[in-house]
């Protein structure tokens, strides 16, 4: 916990952003505090100490803090302080750039305003739209979803966007990146004008950072800066495999560090996944896999699965890059190197969750390498060769 504390420092805000070092003088309401204690939260993380005042003040806020600290904590407190229960109205919409997530946060956020009488509702696509409208007349407080299946009940009516006061964007910077862009500006407009807007993401490119400018007002910004937004728990390693079909067998080398904990082996196509998948069964080792292309309730029976912790190996698009919190996840692999600066963090980012040791591994072809050196100078850090003792530190 205190490694947070020791971080707050180095945080970039802007001025006026004071960080408030217990739940207990945030003014929150009796039963949220109730909820945030009872779900184990003892002290905020310094990104919640910094933000969760101003989000529930009704300000717009740029959050930005590295991934397991807290960011979804944050907006999930900070929605329920914002919202009145009374008002049977959808008050507040979260989106997330996939299902998993959006289910998560739902999850997260009704179980923090569990002595609220909150209705939560995962508004997503892959389920049926008869449950969403069923859901969303029988009247809920908080939306939480993706932006194709909220969009299509913004245009239909089916979500009432009257009494919408907040629109919460986590991992914002792959929202407005290219694929969702669009769709999320159809969304703002389908808001009423005042609506408060909130950014969170352990990444926020120059590029994004100027876009807000287009739909927020004299935002809070709390930003990190590049080079410290890699975690001291996470060690980060590579390992030269030189060429692709070298790959598997060390993959097959490293399966019992795998299964210490959890692990996620990350694929940079669907393609990849079902391939590797396939190879692995065949040589009689136990993973489960999961992207895009999946039933939705394929994809729902591997999340419980990994979730319980029955199946502890998984082999994931970067679908699985962002947001997903497993804490028994001590171990990332990027069998195919990321080609996204940014996606690189938040992949890395699924082990050492809030403190916990994590390590990555990052299979490096001759190809590979230059992109390899690029993270390393993009971040500021280190990726060294691989030592034989992982397990130690994870
Ligand atoms: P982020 O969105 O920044 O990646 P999350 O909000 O998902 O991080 O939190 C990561 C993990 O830390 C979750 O398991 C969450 O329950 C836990 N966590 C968050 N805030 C606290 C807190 N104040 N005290 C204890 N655990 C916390
Ligand atoms: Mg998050």
């Amino acid at each position: 916990m205190s490694r947070y504390q020791d971080r707050a420092a180095r945080f970039e805000s802007s001025s006026g952003v004071k960080a408030v070092g217990s739940f207990d003088k945030m003014g929150l309401k009796e039963d949220l505090l109730r909820g945030v204690y009872a779900y184990n939260f003892e002290r905020p993380s310094a990104i919640q100490q910094r933000a969760i005042v101003p989000i529930s003040s009704g300000r717009d806020v740029i959050a930005q803090a590295q991934s397991g600290t807290g960011k979804t904590g944050t907006l999930g407190i900070s929605i329920l302080q914002r919202i009145d229960t009374k008002v049977r109205e959808v008050q507040a919409l979260v989106l997330s750039p996939t299902r998993e997530l959006a289910t998560q946060t739902r999850d997260v956020v009704a179980a923090l305003g569990e002595y609220m009488s909150v209705q939560c509702h995962a508004c997503i696509g892959g389920t049926r739209l008869g449950d969403d409208i069923r859901r969303l007349e029988h009247g809920v407080h908080v939306v939480s979803g993706t932006p194709g299946r909220v969009y299509d009940m913004l245009k239909t009516r089916t979500l009432r966007a009257a009494q919408i006061k907040m629109l919460v964007l986590d991992e914002a910077d792959q929202l407005l990146d290219r694929g969702f862009k669009d769709q999320i500006y159809d969304i703002y407009r389908h808001l009423p004008p005042a609506t408060q807007v909130v950014l969170l993401s352990a990444t926020l490119p120059h590029d994004v950072l100027d876009l807000t400018q287009k739909f927020m007002s004299d935002p809070v910004r709390i930003l990190v800066k590049r080079d410290e937004l890699t975690l001291e728990g996470i060690s980060q390693f590579f390992v030269n495999v030189e060429k692709e079909d070298w790959k598997f067998e060390t993959l097959c080398d490293l399966y019992d560090s795998l299964t210490v904990t959890q692990a996620v082996i990350f694929c940079n196509t669907r393609a990849k996944v079902d391939w590797l998948a396939k190879q692995m069964e065949d040589a009689n080792f136990t993973v489960a896999a999961m992207h895009g292309e999946m039933l939705q309730k394929e994809r729902d029976a591997i999340m419980t699965k990994f979730r319980q912790g029955t199946s502890r190996v998984l082999i994931a698009t970067d679908i699985w890059a962002r947001g997903i919190d497993v804490q028994q996840v001590s171990l990332v692999i990027n069998y195919d190197m990321c080609t996204n600066r940014e996606n690189y963090i938040h992949r890395i980012g699924r082990s050492g969750r809030f403190g916990r040791k994590g390590v990555a591994i990052n299979f490096v072809t001759t190809d590979d390498v230059t992109l390899l050196r690029d993270i390393e100078q993009y971040y500021g850090t280190q990726i060294d060769e691989m030592p034989m003792n992982i397990t130690d530190l994870m």
